[in-house]
């Protein structure tokens, strides 16, 4: 690689293992390839025949099926890294992208981690320390302490007086869409509180709980940062994620309907400065729930989401390369003026599960045609014939379009659907096509909990 005047040493790396697998893996790869860099896949036993080993320069299988003897086994992964020369790891999403000792570790080992430092990690991988990051920052928060619930009873009870019931327990590393209770009125708070803890314990490895008003309904709305080392820091507009199945995001679209200019503004540059507050360097989302007109931060991801795709369509930025180029140590290529939002763009999550009863259905791909034409994408691993393994994630394609208007990106999607088809496996494709079928969700701005309540009377029906 070239060194340019702007380029700082710290960064310099023309090969990156790909600490992942699926279709981030093989997206990790095509970025790569148009940026001159080399890649190193690994797999487990379970991977070994995948095509995004066969499509990186070198493939080191690095454990078992399990993901915690492969895939989340540092040790392993730091070592293939050095067995095959590469200067930096990028870790996708999931897995180990958020763990700041993995980080910490990669960077000791001469490595650089593509995303933020591992104490930006760590800060914002505390949800409790990440908002009392946020509110230093002047970032809109949800109504509640920044710091740990006590162990006292009566000071726990003051604290929901004040805030307000209904609120919400939830763990301090939490993620996911677990470690979190609802508390409706005083009389369960206790217990509420007893559960989540031991729950926390047992997931996250902390007891550690905080409290925040329960918003009734909110719309999840959240905005993607890119910053580079050198003090400059960009927002690159709004997602709405509100189509969730149990806190998990099933549908995504940019930009968020209705959602005008006068109120985002401020809470983008929000972000922005608070990337600078922290030192922030990469690829990071702010998470915020929307209700009556009003903000509320509620965490930050410090990696790269499985979402991104809507926001490369709607800015034109190709975020992924954007991110290795802040890790070699470039001078972000573009100013805030420079960042504009064109059309409307959904992603659709294809999950390999019952569409009825959502459980994961593995087994041979037995036929696969994917939809072609103007404005569609289609980011997957899978071709016919392929093996989905119980072992991981159930996501196996995204598919995403991009239309002038918020309608006519609808239409496109249900012709992209109608276009998709996947035999040998169950999948979440007939659900999919329904939903888009919708009228409320058509009409847009539903808030989170329409999807369940959706589902519900499908069900019913
Ligand atoms: P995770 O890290 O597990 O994804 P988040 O804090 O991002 O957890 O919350 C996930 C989802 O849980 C949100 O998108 C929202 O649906 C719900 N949620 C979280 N906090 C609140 C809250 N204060 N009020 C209402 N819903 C909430």
């Amino acid at each position: 690689m070239l060194e340019t005047p702007e380029q700082s040493a710290a960064g310099r790396f023309d090969t990156i293992l790909i600490a992942n697998r699926g279709e981030i893996a093989v997206r990790i790869q095509r970025a790569c390839r148009e940026l001159g860099l080399k890649t190193v896949a690994i797999c487990s036993e379970a991977d070994r025949e995948a095509p995004y080993g066969s499509t990186a320069d070198s493939l080191l299988c690095i454990g078992p099926s399990s993901a915690a003897k492969s895939y989340l086994n540092q040790d392993a992964i730091l070592l293939a890294a050095r067995l095959a020369g590469a200067g930096a790891i990028h870790p996708g999403y999931g897995f180990l992208s958020e763990n700041a000792a993995f980080a910490s570790a990669a960077e000791k080992a001469g490595l650089t981690f593509i995303g933020p430092t591992s104490s930006s990690i760590a800060t914002m991988g505390d949800k409790i320390s990440a908002k009392r990051a946020m509110m230093a920052a002047g970032v809109p928060c949800v109504p509640g302490p920044d710091t740990a619930l006590p162990d006292d009873p009566a000071t726990i009870e003051r604290i929901a007086l004040e805030i307000g019931y209904p609120v919400i327990i939830k763990a301090a590393g939490g993620g996911g869409g677990r470690g979190m209770r609802v508390v409706p009125k005083a009389d369960v708070l206790h217990e509420a509180i007893a559960l989540t803890r031991e729950e926390a314990r047992k997931a996250f490895g902390s007891p550690s709980l905080y409290m925040e008003k329960f918003l009734e309904h909110p719309r999840h709305i959240e905005i993607q940062v890119i910053c580079d080392d050198h003090g400059n820091a960009v927002w690159l507009g709004h997602r709405d994620c509100s189509m969730q199945r149990r806190h998990q995001k099933v549908v995504e679209e940019a930009p968020a309907a209705g959602i005008v200019p006068d109120i985002i503004q401020p809470v983008g540059m929000a972000c922005v400065q608070a990337c600078l507050q922290i030192g922030y360097r990469g690829v990071g989302t702010f998470e915020f729930l929307y209700e009556d007109g009003a903000f509320y931060f509620i965490e930050m991801n410090t990696r790269l989401q499985v979402e991104h795709p809507v926001t490369e369509m709607t800015s034109g930025v190709d975020i992924v390369q954007a991110q290795i180029k802040a890790a070699q140590g470039h001078v972000l290529d573009l100013n805030q003026g420079d960042v504009t939002c064109e059309g409307h763009s959904f992603e659709c999550r294809i999950n390999a599960e019952d569409p009825d009863s959502f459980l994961p259905s593995a087994g041979v791909v037995t036929h696969l045609a994917l939809p072609t034409g103007p404005g569609i994408r289609v980011d997957t691993h899978i071709h016919a014939g392929y093996k989905v393994s119980p072992y991981y994630d159930s996501l196996i394609a995204k598919l995403i379009v991009h239309a002038p208007t918020r309608a006519e990106a609808m239409a496109r999607m249900r012709e992209a659907l109608a276009g998709t088809e996947v035999e040998g496996i169950s999948t979440n494709i007939p659900f999919l096509r329904a939903l888009f079928e919708d009228g409320a969700f058509a009409q847009g701005e539903t808030d989170i909990h329409y999807l369940e309540q959706w589902l519900k009377l499908r069900r019913a029906a």
